[in-house]
């Protein structure tokens, strides 16, 4: 089975991509993640991404495009992929379209995980807060400025996918509010 996590900013898909890898075999493809890796080479394309990222946008269709492109090439696993924070944009849905379609794949469902605006923010500064109360990294783009400019990313280039999945029939919106574990047990009972 092969799924997207769809939802803003600290909607919790990294967190319930984490819990459907141990459930199902499933892979989790994060752009963030392979961003987040990317930055560190120290190449130029890592210091591109990186000011990209920090300030709260999206980086190019192009270069996301090629790091899930890269990683779709090998075997696949027992349980599917789960694509997290990838597609955002509709470019990135069409190309992800064509690229199963190339490797002979099929995709089962695009799960939209639904979260209050209001809980996001509490969330994500929450998430700062931890981290540094913890002596942890906290992410660079973790802050109000660039939350700010991720939610209006969110709204302006990756909500209009929730239409285009549900002209596919693949939507499945789930509600992201309650405990990590009622949430899990929702998209459970949404994919069947
Ligand atoms: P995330 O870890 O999914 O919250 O992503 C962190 C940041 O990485 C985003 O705010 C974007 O700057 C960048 N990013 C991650 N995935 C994508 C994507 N599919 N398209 C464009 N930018 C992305």
């Amino acid at each position: 089975m092969n799924i997207i996590l769809l939802g803003p900013p600290g909607a919790g898909k990294g967190t319930q991509a984490r819990i459907l890898v141990d459930d199902r075999a499933m892979e989790q493809l994060s752009t963030g993640d392979m961003l987040r890796a990317a930055r560190t080479s120290g190449t130029e394309m890592g210091k591109i991404v990186a000011d990209v990222m920090d300030r709260g946008d999206l980086v190019t269709d192009e270069i996301v495009i090629g790091l899930i492109r890269e990683r779709l090439q090998g075997e696949d696993p027992a349980g599917g992929y789960i694509f997290d924070g990838f597609p955002r944009t509709l470019a990135q849905a069409d190309a992800l379209g064509a690229l199963l379609q190339e490797t002979g794949k099929t995709l089962d469902a695009a799960v939209e995980m639904q979260v209050d605006d209001e809980v996001l923010v509490q969330r994500i500064l929450g998430r700062a807060e931890e981290a540094k109360a913890a002596g942890q990294p906290v992410r660079a783009d973790d802050n109000e400025d660039s939350l700010r400019i991720r939610l209006m990313a969110y709204y302006k280039q990756t909500s209009p996918l929730i239409g285009y999945y549900h002209a596919k029939g693949k939507l499945r919106p789930v509600d992201g509010l309650g405990e990590i574990d009622e949430v899990a047990g929702a998209i459970k009972g949404a994919l069947g």
